[in-house]
């Protein structure tokens, strides 16, 4: 992909053309045979299984991964010369998007790859990485990443767990427990974060058969039951001095920066398993009969049908805009240079926002999607022979883990706030500008001559919004914005939700000239019912930030200013869902 290489938080200042941005119709073929490979392995190797995972018979899993080994899933983020593939991100997403449908083993694949694997990536010496890198990319071993405690979770750097130099300076004696670990049950290398004297947060990497590693019993868990998830205890366990991941006291570093990736690919995966969810919901609805017809062609399951194909093809144009985002950035890195992983965690770090509402607005959709599927199912849904069930009880973990989606929420306007007072984003001047807007009457003429001209408007006047609620509060706080939460969650909203249309319409404008009349017809219905859902979501949240942060006669201002940069004209939005969802009905699946 060739667009200009775009600042993160930048979408909320600037314009960006469609053709810079990435869409699943450019994948390379390269990409889509992985992709291909992937949904292979799932289906023949995984699905089979499904009973026996879900019971933690973690043999399958085992085996599963290193069949993957094989096919050289487990090695596409290793450089070259270490062994591996080291593709793009979009590669990456989409593979974790094709893995998603096998539900927990894509939780054990996703650990592995992501935050099992990733710090000794982009951290290990080159004697680590000859030591147990060829282990890990051919699935010989999984891997596990230990931050989270009993005491301490969203709050990571208050682990408790410690590290003291043996009296010979050879090895650490790790002491503490590590709470809910994911592949905790069979994986053979774990990275630890310990505070070295108390004092310095610092990586481990500690073999399964170090002494001292004790592996906890397997939680009893409302999703995600095939997956592994225990404690690991570390009782005087000794680790060589040769095992520190990284620098002494930089451990936040690497748990922070891998986090950044485990976000835009559990955005990836979660839109996989939505579009999974949504088939299955869809194939129910037509063989359904109630009343002597398929439930189906009521317009109440309809609706739905329609907002969740809207809500999907957002997620997907969301997550692969950002692996494209990504991929431009990551290619300006020289390969071989000695600080190559430092300047990558920063072209990583330079869209932190964007891949915190990836995290965010994927896995709430999946969320809307399953409990909508449940729904459509009725009294079917609500029990385990049909699998609507299981998905709604395996997307719950999703809005948890990777950090919470409040965490991330707050990450995400934190991050762009944090930006602007770095001047790295001109927020202040904008919003200074958005706010004379207020202050101006409008005459917005529609050029109906663009393609998605409404949409467009709208973008840009949520855009304004933002700029105006959000210099409200920076105004109103000045630095003490970031303990007014309630104010950030709802920025983070409206954020989210820019993005998310934006994404939406972008992919619609670059790719409609190629389709045919029905197919255009079919994207701009999704287009029109999404931006719809997702600005009056954006209204509810700046009509909140606006109380939130005001009183009297500005207040009153900034209301009225809502109700103008919120309006978007959905003339035949009842047309357009029905289009929608009578399109996917007969496709019996996602449509994009
Ligand atoms: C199945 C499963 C697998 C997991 N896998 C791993 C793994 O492999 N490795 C690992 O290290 N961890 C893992 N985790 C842990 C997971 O990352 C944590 O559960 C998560 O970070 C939240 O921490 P917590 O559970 O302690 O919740 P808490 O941090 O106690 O949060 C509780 C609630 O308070 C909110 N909250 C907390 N702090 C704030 C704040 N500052 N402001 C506003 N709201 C706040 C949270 O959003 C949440 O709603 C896993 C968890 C589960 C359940």
């Amino acid at each position: 992909m060739a667009g200009k290489i775009r600042k993160g938080g930048d979408f909320l200042i600037a314009e960006t053309p469609c053709q810079d941005v990435f869409t699943p119709e450019d994948f390379s073929d390269e990409q889509r045979a992985f992709a291909e490979t992937t949904e292979k392995f799932v289906t023949e190797e995984i699905l089979p299984h499904q009973e026996e995972i879900e019971n933690q018979d973690f043999s399958h899993v085992v085996v599963g991964m290193r069949k993957c080994g094989e096919l050289g899933l487990l090695m596409m983020d290793a450089a070259e010369e270490d062994g591996g593939l080291e593709l793009d991100k979009v590669s990456s997403m989409l593979v974790g998007e094709k893995i998603s449908t096998s539900g927990s083993f894509s939780v054990a694949f996703a650990a592995h790859t992501g935050i099992g694997t990733l710090p000794l990536i982009y951290y290990g010496t080159a004697q680590q990485k000859e030591k147990y890198l060829e282990k890990i990319i051919s699935g010989d071993w999984c891997a596990a990443y230990c931050l989270t405690e009993p005491g301490s979770g969203s709050d990571a750097l208050s682990a408790q767990t410690s590290a003291i130099l043996s009296d010979d300076g050879s090895h650490y004696l790790l002491n503490g427990t590590k709470q809910y670990i994911t592949n905790g049950g069979f994986a053979e290398l774990f990275t630890v974060f310990a505070k070295i004297d108390k004092e310095h947060f610092t990586a481990f990497l500690v073999e399964k058969s170090f002494p001292g590693l004790i592996v906890g019993n397997e939680e009893k868990k409302m999703g995600i039951k095939g997956s592994s998830t225990t404690q690991i205890i570390l009782d005087n366990c000794r680790v060589p001095v040769e095992n520190v991941l990284g620098e002494i006291g930089k451990g936040h570093k690497i748990a922070f920066n891998v986090l950044n990736i485990g976000r835009f690919k559990l955005g990836a995966g979660v839109t996989g398993a939505a579009k999974m969810a949504l088939g299955e919901g869809i194939r129910y609805a037509n063989e359904r009969k109630q009343f002597g017809q398929p439930i189906s062609a009521f317009g109440a399951i309809q609706e739905k049908i329609a907002d969740l194909t809207a809500a999907i093809y957002a997620s997907e144009s969301l997550v692969y805009r950002l692996a494209g985002l990504l991929d431009d950035n990551l290619s300006t890195i020289e390969k071989g240079i000695p600080d190559y992983y430092e300047q990558y965690q920063k072209a990583v770090e330079e869209y932190a926002a964007e891949c915190g509402i990836s995290k965010v607005f994927c896995s709430d959709v999946l969320a809307k999607t399953v409990d909508e599927v449940v729904q459509i199912h009725g009294g079917y849904g609500f029990c385990s022979e049909y699998p609507a069930e299981r998905y709604y009880r395996d997307e719950r973990i999703n809005r948890i883990f990777e950090g919470t989606n409040e965490i991330n929420r707050l990450l995400i306007t934190g991050m762009i706030l944090r930006r602007s007072m770095k001047g790295e984003l001109p927020l202040q001047s904008e919003a200074m500008k958005a706010f004379e807007s207020l202050m101006t009457p409008s005459f917005e003429e529609i050029d109906s001559s663009i393609p998605f001209a409404t949409e467009k408007v709208t973008i840009q006047n949520l855009k304004t919004l933002f700029l105006i609620l959000a210099g409200a509060g920076v105004q109103k706080f000045m630095e003490k914005l970031s303990d007014e939460q309630e104010i950030l969650m709802a920025a983070a909203d409206i954020i989210i939700q820019i993005f998310a249309i934006e994404s939406a319409v972008l992919r619609a404008e670059k790719i409609s000239p190629g389709l045919s009349p029905a197919r255009q017809e079919q994207l701009a219905a999704a287009v029109k019912v999404f931006t719809f859902n997702a600005s009056e979501e954006a209204a509810t949240a700046a009509r909140k930030a606006a109380y939130f942060v005001e009183e009297g006669d500005t207040l009153t201002m900034i209301l009225s200013g809502v109700r103008r940069f919120t309006k978007y004209d959905a003339g035949g939005l009842l047309s357009a869902k029905r289009a929608l969802a009578h399109a996917a009905i007969d496709a019996e699946k996602y449509l994009f």
